[in-house]
């Protein structure tokens, strides 16, 4: 065979090769991490590429929101089934790095994949420690609330979809009858939304006591740069212990102590109208002079923000139900 052939032959084969590499298991490097993802083979090329996309758009968010890709390794496992939506992801600490498994429906239009929250919710996970069950509202929880924010800080959501749904939400983070605060009280909502409150107290109370400088994602973000990632277990109180002296201010201890075995409510209207956030249907209107209404702003970009003229009392819109 000439050797042109041959060398032909050669690149042929890489090309091919290269194709049939990227079509089953693509994996790329993000934010220091790299990410291994293994696609169902059933799947087209075009619909790798726009699950390619979402994927990286999902990495990115978490990115934003905490400096870089929590964990060196992650295996992400896309399963397909017929029909359209994303569902039943789950995220696991495994011996060398995270595994995340997700099923997308292979009629899934790209502007769902666009609005998809799940991954980036999985991808929360793997920047916390795994804590002992009764505080699996504070893994979810922050999951539930970084998720839209880390999607705003990387361009993949505006702010008036992620304080509308957050405002249309997070009622249901509210205690009914009989609650034993979060510790104790282990319905889908105190899990979720319950945590998901907890956190935007503490991210608002933080801003607040540390002049608009801090917010919980330096917390968040010390918790993780010191260890406490998905594969690590770690008692709760040493997360917070973490988290509070990086801002400084003891903010998530002093919050879990009032909320862990109290069913403490919360008035959210006043909330939000200090917060200067009207909703309608999921989508946001915005009052700039709300006294908190520059917290809400630093909270939208994750930078200092313009100084607290008038400063909102938490406790005074706290109440603890009687039982
Ligand atoms: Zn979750």
């Amino acid at each position: 065979m000439p050797r042109s052939i041959i060398f032909l032959s050669g690149i042929i084969f890489v090309l091919t090769a290269a194709v049939f590499a990227q079509q089953r298991d693509p994996s790329f490097q993000v934010g220091g991490g790299t990410l291994d993802v293994n696609l169902d083979s059933d799947l087209s090329q075009q619909t790798h590429n726009q699950l390619m996309t979402w994927v990286h758009n999902a990495a990115n968010s978490v990115v934003a929101y905490y400096g870089r890709f929590p964990l060196d390794h992650t295996y992400l496992q896309l399963r397909s089934f017929n029909g359209r939506g994303v569902h039943n992801g789950h995220t696991f600490g495994v011996h060398n790095g995270g595994l995340i498994r997700i099923s997308v429906g292979t009629e899934t239009p790209i502007s769902e994949l666009k609005d998809d929250w799940m991954l980036t919710h999985e991808m929360v996970h793997l920047t916390f420690p795994s804590v002992p069950e009764d505080h699996h509202w504070i893994e979810e929880g922050t999951a539930v609330y970084v998720e839209p924010f880390a999607r705003l800080r990387a361009g993949n959501a505006n702010k008036e979809q992620v304080w509308g749904e957050m405002a249309r939400d997070m009622h249901q983070g509210l205690p009914e009858e009989d609650d034993e605060g979060l510790d104790h009280t282990h319905t889908w909502g105190r899990t979720y939304w319950g945590g998901a409150l907890f956190c935007m107290l503490a991210d608002i109370e933080i801003h607040q006591r540390t002049h608009n400088q801090k917010g919980l994602e330096d917390a968040l973000r010390a918790i993780m740069n010191a260890g406490g990632v998905i594969t690590e277990d770690w008692e709760l109180s040493r997360a917070f212990e973490v988290g509070d002296k990086a801002v400084g201010v003891p903010v998530l201890e002093e919050l879990y102590n009032k909320m862990k075995d109290r069913p403490v409510s919360v008035d959210l209207d006043k909330l939000w109208q200090d917060l200067g956030v009207s909703h309608q249907g999921g989508f946001a209107t915005f009052d700039d002079r709300a006294p908190l209404a520059v917290v809400r702003e630093a909270i939208n970009a994750g930078k200092p923000g313009r100084p607290i003229k008038v400063s909102v009392s938490l406790d005074k819109l706290m109440s603890t139900a009687a039982r």
